[in-house]
This record gives C-alpha cells, structure tokens and sequence, in this order.
C-alpha cells in the first residue's frame, strides 16, 4: 500500500469493516453479527428451537416444503457438498460430473477420495455443459447412477442450466445432486419444476450469515435410501438427519453462535422478500458494476447471457501501467476487498455482487477504481 493515497475516509460497512466484494466470506448485517453476542448451551431450547426454525425454512426457499428436509453439517460449503456426494452416491454408483470451473473439478476429487466412480463432462470455463453430449453420455452409459452439477461456478460467475440439466436427467431417469452455495437463496431454484436429489448451500453465501455451517436440503425419500452409504462418520447426512430427528441435538457440537446468526440472516432474507427481493439486489449492484466497469474500459469474460448476477470476472486490461497487486492495495486502502481470478482461461480479477451491499456501494467501488486507475496512470477508454 505504497502509493495508495485516497481523498477521502475509506468505505466501511455498518460495524466499521472494509467491504468484502468477494464470494465469502462476505459482508454480513450488524443485527447478525450481534445476534452472536451470547453463549447458549447446546441443549438449551432457545438454542434447539432456533435452529429447527432456521432449518424449516431451507426447503420452503426451493419450494419443497414437506417432500424435501434440510440437513445441517458444521464446516465450510465444501464440507456440506463432500457429506452430499459421499451420503448419496452407493458405494457401486457412477456420479457423471459436469466440470467448468473449480468447484465441479473438486466435486470430482472429492468422488476420487472417496472411491466413488466419476465420469466427467468437461466444458471450458466460459463455456456452459453442452446438453446433448450430456443426455447422450446418460444413454450410452446406463451404468451412470447420478449427475453433478454446479449451479453457478463461482470461479468464473457463469450460471449453468441446471433446469435445463434437471429435464435432462429425470429423462434419463437418473438422480441429480447440485452444488448451489453461490446461488441458493438469490436465483430460483424450484425442486416441483427443477426435479433434483439433494442441493447443498451454506449459510455465508445469498443468505448473508456468517461462514462456519453449510446444509443439505435433500429429498425425504432419496435421503431415506442413503443408510450405510457414507464414507465418513462427521460427514454422513443420514446420520446426522436420525439423530437430529430424534432428540434435536447434533451429534457433534454445533457452531451455536454460528446457528444464532443465521436464523437472524434469515428473519432478513424473509423481509428483504426472499429469493425475489434478494436476487433483485444483487442483479441491481451486477447492473451498476457491469456498466461502470465497461464504461471505464474492462471486458467482462462472460457475455451478459451466461452471467449470474453473483461475482463478475474481469479480463486483467491489456495496459503496461496496470499491476494487479496495486490496483488491488489501490482498492483495499479504499475500503474495498476484490478477488483475485482463478481461471485457466484467461488472466482476470472478480468482484463479488453478494452480501449486505446495495447500488450504492457498488457506485463507491467503481469510483475507487476510477481514481487507482488514475493513480497508476492507466486510461482504458478508447481514444
Ligand atoms: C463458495 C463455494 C463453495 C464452498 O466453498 P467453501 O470455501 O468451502 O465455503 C462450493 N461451491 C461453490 C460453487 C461455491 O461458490
């Protein structure tokens, strides 16, 4: 942070943090954050009633109240996807993987490390799965027991088309698993038009809690087929469903300040009007990044048409003045936290349109990046 000179006090959120436009951990409210400020027993019924309210409302957000239950699973979202790979997938069963991007690529390791069968389709970054070759891998292949899809790759920020997947698989009469922990909660997924298995999310992504609890909402009764099916014992969905069912506590200590904080993210979530008012947001501030960002000269890497309005890859400019690292401290001493990219595609940066920002965040962070630009004399706009 050299010659990072603002003009004026950096961006902070409502407890006085730098602004995360990254995809998690992100930017939570201050009520979350506070609703953390006890310490409750794990038996304790405030505690357990909390969290079975918290869970209730899971499978209300995917329309499957009833036919669908949401399992918890303390650890990050990749803790919450490995127990739904691991919990669903028989041990002589064939998960075909859509990959493009990282988080199917570690689908498929999670499969490899358990000793499950995986096929891949593979599709570049850019590049949503190419459906015909998908249905026609299904009907060569009959020993395929389920798909794996990602519904929207955080790595680029392409959002895949998992109706499209779904119609496909229930074709095909296979059963689908999806990793939507960027998109549950702000895109619709419907499990009465979008038939799936089980979808893992987590409570730090579109539903704005903090990191620390990622959850299953899985079919009743494909949950009910999975028993002695895991691979592990902290992982085992099944398990972890009996135990809660029975006596409402986790077998395991829960993150209870964790738990706390996401039934209050999600009192928000409900007032903000669920997945449409949520969505609404962040397709607001993708908006006003996208045409500010293109209005100073970056390329996004996506055409608008495959762009989630989650987190936004740029194309690193093609400009000698322009070094990541300073326009990254350039940002940071501005208040804003970006995301470097991760792409094999092409060099490229992300900002997150996620957590508790609006538009006009979104306006502070493009007049940041006006005034670095200005300060590593770079100028992108055609002359
Ligand atoms: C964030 C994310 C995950 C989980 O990542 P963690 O770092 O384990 O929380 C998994 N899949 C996708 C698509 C994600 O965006």
């Amino acid at each position: 942070m050299t010659d990072a000179e603002p003009r004026r006090q950096p961006a902070r959120s409502e407890t006085g943090d730098p602004l995360l436009l990254t995809p998690g951990p992100l930017t939570t409210s201050k009520s979350v954050k506070q609703a953390m400020v006890h310490d409750l027993g794990s038996r304790d019924e405030a505690f357990v009633a909390l969290n079975r309210q918290a869970l209730e409302r899971l499978p209300e957000i995917v329309h499957g109240e009833g036919r669908y239950v949401a399992v918890p699973m303390q650890g990050s979202g990749t803790f919450a996807v490995e127990a739904m790979l691991t919990t669903f997938t028989p041990r002589d069963g064939v998960v075909l993987v859509l990959v493009n991007g990282a988080y199917g690529q570690r689908a498929r390791r999670i499969l490899d490390i358990a000793r499950r069968a995986a096929i891949v389709h593979e599709t570049a970054e850019d590049t949503p799965p190419d459906l015909a070759e998908v249905e026609r891998i299904l009907v060569a292949t009959p020993a395929v027991t389920h798909v794996f899809a990602v519904h929207c790759e955080t790595t680029s920020g392409i959002l895949n088309p998992i109706e499209a997947i779904a119609a496909i698989v229930a074709r095909q009469g296979r059963r689908l698993l999806i990793d939507a922990m960027s998109a549950f909660g702000a895109l619709p997924l419907d499990s009465r038009t979008t038939p799936f298995d089980a979808v893992a999310a987590s409570a730090n992504k579109c539903l704005e809690g903090v990191p620390g609890l990622g959850f299953v909402v899985c079919r009743r009764e494909a949950l009910a087929e999975t028993e002695g099916r895991a691979t592990t014992l902290t992982l085992d969905l099944h398990d972890q469903h009996r135990a809660l069912e029975k006596t409402g506590q986790y077998r395991f200590t829960p993150p209870i300040h964790v738990i706390v904080a996401f039934h209050q993210a999600l009192e928000e979530f409900s007032h903000e009007g669920g997945v449409p008012g949520r969505g609404g947001r962040y397709a607001g501030n993708a908006r006003v990044l996208i045409e500010g960002m293109r209005a100073l000269g970056f390329r996004t890497l996506l055409p608008d048409a495959l762009q989630a309005p989650i987190i936004v890859t740029f194309r690193t400019p093609d400009h000698p003045n322009f070094v990541f690292q300073r326009f990254y401290d350039g940002l940071k001493a501005r208040g804003y936290v970006i995301y470097p990219g991760k792409l094999t595609v092409a060099d490229s940066f992300r900002i997150g349109c996620i957590g508790r920002l609006d538009a006009d965040h979104m306006r502070g962070a493009l007049e940041a990046v006006r005034e670095t630009l200005a300060e590593m004399d770079v100028d992108l706009t055609p002359r």
